[in-house]
């Protein structure tokens, strides 16, 4: 791909770089060479990846794509990274898995996620197809075993928080099938012949695929 297109991973950088640059409304000359040093800002002209339209730098319609979908990777990586897996130090994960994924597991982590508008420093997700109105699946892929409706089943896709080991322990991981029997006062849930009663805080952490 990075030679059809020309797109390597330091091109890759560099306009991820710009995006930044312009959202915090500080794109220029010098705020560019400051940041992707003047040979970077050559390349990126002599590419024609961008140009200038008097004193403001513009992206060529393919580089200004190539930046919206590397920015969103990158931005959707860091809510996997820390809402789902708990990491507090994500920012060079992020950075490697920006430029690996493929464009439909990219649709299907911004759906799993619940497409989300923000990173986690707040910054906007530049928004994908899956993430339009029309297409936009309405129940998420996954919710709390807790929001199940009472008798229902589901399987467990994953488990979060600091009761890990313990469920574990009693049993209960990814692939088991739960059922729901009773939501107050604490979650009780049948996990093949053995019945569990949990703190709504821990069941809160149980999740289980929504679809079949
Ligand atoms: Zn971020
Ligand atoms: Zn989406």
């Amino acid at each position: 791909m990075t030679e059809t297109t020309g797109f390597s991973g330091h091109v890759d950088e560099m306009l991820e770089t710009f995006w930044e640059l312009r959202e915090k409304n500080d794109l220029s000359r010098n705020s560019l060479v400051r940041e992707i040093t003047r040979d970077g800002l050559d390349h990126l002209e002599s590419t024609r990846f961008l140009t200038w339209a008097g004193d403001t730098p513009v992206l060529s319609e393919e580089a200004e794509a190539r930046a919206r979908d590397i920015v969103r990777r990158h931005r959707l990586a860091e809510r996997l990274f820390r809402d789902v897996l708990d990491l507090s130090n994500f920012e060079e994960d992020a950075c490697t898995f920006e430029h690996v994924i493929s464009p439909d597991v990219e649709e299907a982590l911004c759906t799993f996620l619940g497409h989300p508008p923000t990173c986690p420093h707040g910054r906007p997700i530049p928004k994908g197809p899956c993430c339009s109105a029309l297409s936009k699946k309405v129940c998420p892929l996954f919710s709390s075993v807790a929001h199940l409706e009472v008798g229902s089943k589901a399987k467990v896709a994953f488990l979060k928080g600091s009761h890990v080991d313990k469920l574990t322990h009693m049993g209960l991981g990814p692939g088991s099938t739960v059922r729901l029997i009773q939501k107050r006062p604490s979650v009780v849930i049948q996990v093949e012949e053995t019945t569990l009663a949990l703190d709504h805080e821990i069941a809160m952490g149980v999740f289980v695929k929504t679809t079949s």
